[in-house]
């Protein structure tokens, strides 16, 4: 199980997506809970901000270090808790498939989500929150992103996928991506009235081809649309 507590400035942004499919299960499960803490009952002055301009000048405003400090000791017995704590941002090291399988393993994960242009720096250095990124892209604030971390890592906790065996051939497990998947109707006739046949080794029932034939396209692909991770992998077997 984990407990997964969210500072936030939207907490009704939570649970989100993850109250849907197989995640919304685990979350009825209690697998995992969600908590969200709003990091505006902590805001200062009567207009209870929790932002201010930046030191040396430019656009935009940043969360303030004492409310993040505020928000966070609420949290009981944080003092003495060896949590983890995240803070999603696009500076920060990026998210993988190894990561996840990292954070699915822990019993408390303490997310930190930003708006507007971040969060000075002094609460993310002195408070111990370690910064990861999504992606090179930059959304308008973490709680999408902290979804997307979220997902992914609650996927990996034992029980949580109907087919446990999915997640030893997807894509990233070995450096490949992964092979391209048909389902029926075997011959599909579009609206043009043009047939497209399903690959024929698939029906074959030869599972040894069937086999081959997924390494190839996997190969295949992961060279045409990923060679970086193609390298990884030729490395790691030389
Ligand atoms: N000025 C910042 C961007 C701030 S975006 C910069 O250039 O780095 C506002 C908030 O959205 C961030 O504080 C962060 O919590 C979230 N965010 C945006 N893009 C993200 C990404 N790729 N990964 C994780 N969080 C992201």
């Amino acid at each position: 199980m984990i407990n997964v507590k969210i500072l936030t400035g939207y907490p009704e942004m939570f649970p989100g997506g993850l109250a849907y499919s197989i995640i919304g299960k685990a979350l009825k499960e209690n697998i995992f809970t969600i908590e969200t803490i709003n990091l505006h009952d902590f805001g200062n002055d009567n207009r209870k901000s929790v932002d201010d301009e930046p030191f040396g000048g430019g656009p935009g405003m940043i969360l303030r270090p004492d409310v993040v400090e505020k928000a966070l000791l609420s949290l009981p017995n944080i003092k003495n808790s060896k949590s983890t704590k995240l803070y999603l941002t696009p500076s920060g090291s990026l998210l993988n498939q190894k990561k996840l399988g990292v954070l699915a393993k822990l019993d408390e994960i303490i997310i930190l989500c930003g708006r507007f242009e971040g969060v000075d720096q002094r609460a993310i250095d002195i408070l111990g929150f370690e910064e990861v990124s999504i992606g090179d892209y930059v959304l308008a604030g973490g709680e999408i992103a902290a979804q997307v971390l979220l997902e992914g890592c609650i996927r990996l906790i034992p029980g949580v996928l109907g087919h446990p065996e999915s997640l030893l051939e997807e894509s990233f497990s070995s450096n490949l991506l992964e092979y391209p998947q048909y389902t029926r109707p075997k011959v599909w006739e579009d609206s043009l009235g043009n047939k497209h046949d399903v690959p024929e080794v698939l029906t074959s029932g030869h599972h040894n081809n069937i086999k081959k034939w997924r390494l190839n396209k996997s190969v295949e692909k992961t060279k045409k649309i990923r060679p970086d991770l193609y390298i990884k992998k030729k490395q790691k077997q030389d």
